[in-house]
């Protein structure tokens, strides 16, 4: 039997809006659910009691976007545009990962998000080079104890001679992947509800560069799945392939709340009304969309149009997996939008911190369907939950709680995180992982990619990924 535990004495950020922020608050955590959140709760000789002072209790963050496979590769991308990235990661490293790269990075990428402060994770896995990278992938985010959503993404890595994907497959049975995906949710995914810890999704091949019938065709596949979660890159800013693929959707009654667009920046007025009547979520990947060409984030605009906008790293390859970096780069960056925008010096606050806080834990509850089950500290709901210690150089004093988690916070101030309701971090450190032994893998895993992407044919995929980045910029 799960563990009983009481938090004493903390600030509670609840996102809970019948409950606020309270101060002096205690947790109970019992059986993975969040039984009781008030001060002063009784509790029993088997409870657990966790000091709570000088500490904010906030719900996990919710990451709606993430490329999770790419994590050996940190720090490749960080002078890249999307066309770079198209040839460097989708053209030349993701042929060169096996099936154990594939497992070390959804398993490293997962730990990550503990680590800092993401509980819940929509892992956008267009690293199928074969069937076993796909079980391989589920295993990572399966041992890593992290909640989220694993999708099954159709896009296929290019197949070059010496490269870890089956040129042969590929070649013969073009659309094994559709049929992979049903293998993938019948053997790990028996159950795809909403209780689950990891459920099972799909990420459509690029879904503005295929033929519009084919991703007809594989969002009706991932449906006759049960897919929890369909997501796609849509309306991706000065790549934007002018297809309004959302529009089309809507005229053919396609649309519904299991779809979550990442990006979608350049969605028109009548595609953002369409989103929210039909439940969609939106992720915005800030880092992402500012840096390589995506657009201006989209988050509150979509927002103010009454759709769950959400926050998501994107590409890992290219940031840490860190919300508190998306929610400031996107808060930051909004202020400096709006302000340009009125003559004179601003004379009040547009856009306030609990906006992206509220992105980055119900809005991304909402945006993945699960806000009955996540997203704030609301009795009832499952135990994924941060303790943040209010301790260092940079966290005394807090006299706003809120605002000390989304301008100030780092992944050194989080204690202790539970994803329903078991310790996966501890004291600072996580637990049940041996890190020096899980790094040396990592880092063989990453001199075996490097190795191997030497061997890539450069020429032909350059002209591969033109052809990619013209279908994206077909307008
Ligand atoms: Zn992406």
């Amino acid at each position: 039997m799960a563990a009983k535990y009481i938090i004493k004495n903390a600030t509670v950020v609840s996102m809970d809006e019948n409950i606020g922020n309270v101060s002096n608050c205690d947790v109970l955590i019992e059986n993975g659910i969040i039984k009781a959140v008030a001060p002063g709760l009784p509790h029993s000789s088997d409870h657990i009691i966790i000091d709570g002072t000088d500490a904010i209790i906030s719900p996990g963050f919710i990451d709606t976007h993430r490329h999770t496979w790419q994590t050996q590769l940190r720090t490749l991308c960080t002078d890249f545009v999307l066309a770079d990235y198209l040839l460097t990661l989708r053209h030349i490293y993701g042929s060169c990962y096996s099936p154990h790269d594939a497992y070390i990075g959804n398993y490293c990428g997962a730990l990550e998000s503990i680590d800092n402060e993401i509980t819940y994770l929509v892992d956008h896995s267009h690293i199928m080079n074969t069937p076993e990278h796909a079980d391989a992938a589920v295993k990572g985010l399966k041992d890593a104890r992290i909640r989220g959503t694993f999708c099954y993404g159709f896009y296929p890595n290019p197949a070059w001679e010496g490269s870890n994907t089956d040129k042969t497959r590929e070649e013969t049975t073009p659309e094994w992947r559709l049929e992979d995906a049903k293998r993938v949710r019948q053997m790990h995914f028996p159950s795809n509800g909403p209780q689950e810890l990891l459920r099972f999704g799909v990420a459509p091949a690029e879904a503005e560069v295929v033929p519009f019938d084919q991703l007809v065709h594989e969002i009706e596949v991932a449906r006759s799945l049960g897919a929890a979660v369909i997501t796609a890159h849509v309306a991706l800013g000065k790549y934007d392939s002018g297809h309004f693929t959302t529009r089309q959707l809507d005229r053919r009654g396609l649309l519904g709340p299991d779809l979550l667009w990442s990006h979608a920046n350049s969605l028109q007025d009548d595609e953002l009304q369409a989103v929210q009547r039909n439940g969609m979520g939106l992720s915005t990947t800030p880092d992402i969309e500012m840096q390589m060409g995506g657009g201006h984030p989209i988050a509150f605009k979509a927002r103010e149009f009454g759709c769950s906008a959400a926050l998501g790293v994107d590409i890992c390859s290219n940031c840490p997996a860190d919300m508190f970096q998306q929610m400031r780069l996107l808060l930051q960056a909004q202020r400096c939008v709006d302000q340009e925008k009125v003559s004179g010096p601003p004379l009040r606050m547009t856009r306030k911190c609990a906006e992206v806080l509220e992105m980055a834990t119900m809005g991304g509850a909402r945006a993945v369907g699960l806000e009955k089950y996540i997203g704030s500290i609301t009795p009832g709901k499952r135990a994924d939950v941060l303790i943040v210690r209010c301790d260092s150089t940079r966290l005394v004093p807090v006299l706003d709680p809120v605002g000390a988690l989304v301008l100030y916070a780092n992944g050194s101030d989080i204690d202790t995180v539970f994803v329903n309701g078991e310790i996966v971090k501890s004291q600072g450190k996580l637990t049940n992982v041996d890190w020096p032994k899980v790094r040396a893998e990592l880092r063989a895993s990453v001199a075996s990619i490097l190795d191997l992407s030497n061997k890539a044919p450069v020429q032909d995929l350059d002209a591969a990924r033109d052809a990619m980045v013209l279908a994206f910029a077909a307008k």
